[in-house]
């Protein structure tokens, strides 16, 4: 099929997959320009931030360029894994979903704050990490309840996984509960399928050890951020 459809990324390149259930595995990143959120502690600021509000902002963002199906699919022949990131990647759904289907190679690893329902539902090459937004994040409207229910059957599946990333501890801990309590998440897959992680993009990472705490506590799953301890907030890394 001919695809015509043009993404605009940030960032291509190679590394090790830093944070979630893939840590370690040697990965192509395609990081797309643009999200619908607006976290104060966003560490790609670059893909969005005209107006300011992330605490990291230095007045830039990227201009982006443009990426075609054709380099899409070479890409995915050499890379085990192709993590699609932001930004919010899924804010181009409907491209990601067609090129999907007209590749034969790999396995694509979406990172998503959640406020896009999932796709390629039927495609087990397919995994999602989804990023629900606490209050600690600066937004103002709380995780959509609806929308992070359709993740729940590929959870089950062990094709998606609940990543909360932690800014303010005690706050972000309760909320956390309380969410899961609405959505009805099991028990049993909480301590395989819920990370925490903590924020910051310094390689001491401070928060490390209460978000350990908070892990055994409450019987979830710790990630740590290994491409941050070991190059610190570099991009391309
Ligand atoms: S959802 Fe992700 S990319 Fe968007 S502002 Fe928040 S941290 Fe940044």
């Amino acid at each position: 099929m001919l695809h015509s459809d043009r993404i605009p990324l940030s960032e291509k390149f190679v590394s090790i997959q830093g944070e979630g259930p893939f840590v370690g595995v040697v990965s192509l990143f395609l990081r797309v320009m643009g999200c619908n959120l607006r976290c104060v502690w966003c560490d790609t600021y670059y893909t969005w931030d005209r107006e300011g509000v992330s605490i990291y902002n230095d007045g830039d963002i990227d201009k982006g360029f443009p990426y075609g199906f054709d380099e899409f699919r070479e890409d995915c022949k050499a890379y085990p894994l192709t993590v699609i990131t932001g930004g919010e990647p899924l804010i181009y759904s409907n491209i990601w979903e067609r090129w999907i289907r007209d590749v034969e190679y790999g396995k694509f690893q979406f990172e998503t704050n959640g406020t896009y329902p999932p796709f390629l539902e039927d495609d087990d090459r397919v995994f999602f990490v989804v990023s629900p937004k606490l209050k600690s994040s600066g937004n103002k409207k709380p995780p959509n309840v609806d929308v992070l229910k359709k993740f729940l059957p590929l959870i089950k599946n062990g094709r998606a996984y609940f990543k909360f990333v932690i800014s303010d501890p005690e706050e972000d801990e309760k909320e956390i509960m309380d969410l899961l309590e609405d959505l009805g998440f099991p028990n049993e897959l909480k301590p395989y399928s819920v990370f925490l992680m903590p924020e910051g993009i310094t390689k001491d990472l401070p928060l490390a050890e209460k978000v350990v705490e908070m892990c055994i506590r409450n019987g979830f799953r710790y990630s740590d951020r290994i491409h941050i301890r070991i190059w610190g907030n570099i991009r391309g890394k």
